[in-house]
């Protein structure tokens, strides 16, 4: 069942969405070569408690820790541990919030230390990808309009888009319906309308989009062991266009992207 929300509730979803944020945005900045996956994942629960939030992720499924940590290759759902990040590795970060009984969810991969031209420019895509996705979130449109914006901008680039894996309706559940792929065509699928709050998560990979899961149960890595990048955000379509709930305050502009002009910061 798809649920729509009222204004009430997605004001709540926008104070759970700045815990997100806001504790995203502090991880983001403690990047760095020689820290571990294990020491961001105790600042992220620490900080999502002093603000106030339930780490949505703990024990979701028996999943058992706050964020994930996909290094490289892996493309999602990696599980915090000793690894001590070096110069050159690319770090995705997810991570969710419970507020009030409502659950927001952001990701983002960042750089530890320099890393290639050619990492960057898949970090920037996928990025972008998000953005134009977000941009299509309008009442009126489909929901194959998000893919297929995400998907046109990043095979445009020669990237691939990840099938088996999909954004997400979010409410008081951090996975609800309808399911939003990164890929699809224009004018397909529900129509979006005002109160519908997603999260947008296009997972874009250096070459092929196949996947596989490791014997952990749960790190999604690419099938042909190239780098994975993945940006996501909750965002609310609203009568003035899309609101995104997960918006960090510093280390995005959204602005600063080609993206359709009129996106609710
Ligand atoms: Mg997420
Ligand atoms: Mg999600």
């Amino acid at each position: 069942m798809i649920t729509i929300k009222s204004a009430r509730e997605i004001e709540t979803m926008r104070r759970s969405g700045e815990i997100t944020a806001r504790v995203l945005s502090n991880l983001i900045h403690a990047v760095r070569p020689g820290r571990t996956t294990f020491e961001l994942d105790a600042l992220a629960e620490k900080q999502i408690r002093e603000f106030g939030g339930i780490p949505t992720f703990k024990g979701y499924n028996g999943f058992p820790a706050s964020i994930c940590t996909s290094i490289n290759e892996e493309v999602v759902h990696g599980i915090p541990s000793d690894y001590v990040l070096k110069e050159g590795d690319l770090l995705s970060i997810d991570i969710g919030t419970t507020f009030e009984k409502y659950v927001s969810d952001s990701a983002v991969t960042v750089a530890v230390g320099q890393i290639r031209p050619a990492a960057q420019r898949l970090l920037r895509v996928t990025q972008e990808c998000l953005m134009r996705g977000i941009a299509s979130m309008r009442a009126g449109k489909h929901l194959g309009d998000i893919g297929a914006a995400v998907q046109a901008h990043a095979e445009s680039h020669g990237y691939g888009v990840v099938r088996e894996l999909v954004g997400h309706g979010i409410g008081t559940r951090m996975h609800e319906e309808p399911q939003v792929p990164n890929y699809g065509r224009a004018g397909t699928g529900i129509e979006l309308r005002t109160g519908l709050v997603l999260a947008v998560e296009p997972m874009i990979t250096e070459g092929d989009y196949a996947v596989e899961t490791l014997q952990d149960g749960w790190t999604v890595v690419t099938a042909d062991g190239k780098l994975a990048a993945h940006f996501e955000h909750t965002i609310a379509i609203t009568d003035s266009g899309p609101k995104i709930l997960t918006l960090r305050d510093s280390g995005e502009r959204p602005e600063a992207y080609e993206y359709a002009p009129g996106v609710a910061a």
